[in-house]
């Protein structure tokens, strides 16, 4: 989540701000702002683009060699000009800019609201810089001193910078869980989200490390400590990136770094709502809501593409986990079938922007009739939140790549939340099993992490099959709408025509289909129905179809049958739609890379689907 850029030297900063946040400008946003120190704190933010804030601040004053900058993707509050970074402190003392997330805002923002602080904007990060203030004026402390208290009482995840009137050759910087890099020239310092504000004036960098709090002070040597106050030598790299490398992160397209993204964006959209150790879930978001759901006649997850697919899981997992009722309908097809539905029932919309169109209109239905509207949805303050009832954010961050792959992850991730806090409310799972299930769903980032090391498999695979015409893709349970999503990656970006059933139809009518030709693929994790899956796939075999297997590390059988296996860590069945659907995202990329397709914008698809 978004993008921060600040500068101290000799220089004017405010051109070199301006350049920074259109650097950033691909990691997607939605507001934009900086301060400039020059006596007091000069302000300037506007909801839009880096130009809207150009605009913005022409004729004005921004002269100055300190400032910060931001571009805001919000988290917290709608994208408008309050919600917009920086944020000054109750005294307009200090001002602040902040990417990530604070857990435990409200409860600090209670105690501070009780000290006598007033609040302007929704964010998290105002209770940030009032928390820092309040700690400043009572302990009579340095702003580094406060900020290092601050963050001690924190929970979340943060890259930070701040500027205070009282230190105004200062500027202090801080991160845990959102990167920020230090560039240091030679009588300046640069700072920013990634190097590619940076790389122009300097490739020595340093990059902080979480929990770590950094000074940057005019003409000193930059001092780094940790939050534990222990003083840390800070390590010098030079860049060896060029400027398009950088902007991916290093890789090659913004999808193959969205799916390298997931370990991330699963933690962010869990972040503050799982307690593990605790044994509870808490969803904000829905929490007036949460007997609605449980007593709901139906739940009706209505929803468009890959969203819709999330949805197909969150049946499996309401069913399954929560023994609640769940239908899931296309949102082109709801709307227009004059469906049968009032105020008993309650429809989960999914839409990574908030702006499908079909799936408003399907919103909008279901109010006239009376049903009590939850959203699911990325984009923070889009037309979805504000049509819906209530909801929960997913948390991804921007997805840039056209074809969605880790905000599908996070969307699961939110229906699991869902589904284990039914089940929580429900009372129906023994406390010892829930709690495991609970344990096994905060690893699932680790795991996903192992599983993203089989890049030679895949590539191996997408070689070998890049030239057919049609892919099948198989799996049963759980494991059915992960293969028709793993079958709608491949369309949507290689443009081979491909499948996805339940393993167990394809006797009825695909099976005509398999020749030597015909690559299908099969998710057979260990898990389940597995015997039936591993006699699916015998009836392939014997067909002469060609076979790649998800499977379970360490399962010996199938790799005899397969032609090619895929490994995935062992864990509970529920968790495996989002552990086996990033091999077949991978998968897609590869095939398309090799066929020359332009992976971040397929052919003929908009990233958010605004017509009907
Ligand atoms: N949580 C903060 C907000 O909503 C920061 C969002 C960001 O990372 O841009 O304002």
């Amino acid at each position: 989540m978004c993008g921060i850029v600040a500068y101290i030297g000799p220089r004017e900063a405010y051109p070199i701000l301006i350049k920074g946040l259109q650097r950033l400008e691909y990691r997607g946003y939605d507001s934009a702002g900086l301060v400039i120190a020059n006596g007091g704190l000069n302000m300037y933010k506007t909801k839009g683009k880096v130009s809207d804030l150009v605009e913005y601040v022409k004729d004005q004053k921004t002269s100055g060699s300190i400032g910060i900058a931001h571009t805001r993707w919000a988290t917290h509050g709608e994208p408008n000009q309050t919600n917009a970074h920086p944020h000054y402190s109750q005294s307009r003392k200090l001002a602040i800019i902040h990417n990530g997330i604070i857990e435990n805002y409200s409860s600090l923002k209670e105690e501070l609201i009780h000290r006598g602080y007033e609040f302007h904007s929704d964010t998290d990060t105002e209770v940030l810089v009032n928390l820092i203030e309040d700690i400043q004026t009572n302990e009579k402390v340095s702003l580094e001193e406060a900020v290092r208290i601050a963050l001690n009482q924190v929970i979340g995840a943060y890259a930070i910078a701040i500027l205070s009137v009282d230190s105004p050759d200062t500027i202090v910087a801080a991160r845990k869980g959102s990167p920020l890099v230090i560039g240091i020239g030679k009588d300046d310092y640069f700072l920013a989200s990634d190097a590619t504000p940076i790389i122009e004036y300097t490739k020595n960098v340093v990059y902080l490390e979480d929990e770590e709090v950094a000074v940057l002070k005019r003409n000193e040597e930059l001092k780094i400590r940790n939050i534990k106050n222990k003083e840390l030598t800070p390590y010098i790299q030079e860049l060896e990136w060029n400027l398009h490398e950088l902007e991916k992160g290093g890789y090659e397209h913004f999808m193959m770094k969205e799916i390298y993204e997931q370990p991330r964006s699963i933690r962010d959209s869990m972040r503050g709502r799982l307690h593990a150790q605790e044994g509870t879930i808490s969803l904000g978001g829905i929490i007036d809501y949460e007997q609605k759901l449980l007593h709901a006649r139906r739940v009706i997850i209505i929803a468009c593409g890959t969203s819709w697919h999330a949805g197909l899981v969150g049946e499996y997992l309401f069913e399954d986990i929560a023994r609640v009722t769940v239908e899931v309908e296309y949102a082109s097809e709801f709307r227009y079938r004059n469906p049968i539905i009032d105020e008993d029932d309650v429809v989960i919309a999914i839409s990574q922007s908030g702006e499908t169109a079909d799936t408003l209109a399907a919103i909008e239905l279901a109010k006239q009739r009376g049903a009590t509207i939850l959203g699911i949805c990325n984009v923070v303050g889009s037309s979805i939140p504000r049509a819906t009832h209530a909801g929960i954010y997913t948390h991804a961050g921007p997805e840039i790549g056209v074809a969605s792959t880790k905000a599908f992850t996070a969307q699961v991730t939110i229906l699991t939340l869902m589904a284990l806090r039914l089940a929580e409310l429900k009372g129906n799972i023994p406390k010892s099993r829930f709690m495991h299930l609970l344990a096994e769903l905060e690893n699932l980032p680790n795991h996903i992490e192992k599983s993203l090391n089989n890049r030679g498999i895949i590539q191996e695979i997408a070689k070998r099959f890049q030239d057919v015409s049609n892919f099948l893709y198989l799996g049963r349970g759980y494991n059915f709408p992960v293969a028709l999503e793993g079958a709608l990656k491949l369309k949507e970006i290689s443009y081979i025509h491909a499948e996805g059933y339940p393993a167990a139809e394809m006797k009825h009518g695909p099976i005509a289909l398999i020749d030597e030709n015909m690559p299908v693929v099969f998710i057979a994790p260990k898990k389940g129905i597995y015997e039936k899956v591993v006699s699916n796939i015998q009836e392939v075999k014997a067909r002469n179809g060609k076979i790649i297997a998800i499977v379970t590390e360490g399962d010996e059988h199938i790799k005899k049958i397969a032609d090619y296996v895929i490994e995935i860590p062992e864990t509970e069945e529920f968790l495996i739609p989002m552990l086996a659907s990033i091999p077949l995202q991978k998968l897609a990329y590869h095939v398309a890379i090799l066929r020359g397709c332009n992976v971040d914008q397929p052919r003929n698809l908009a990233k958010s689907v605004t017509v009907e």
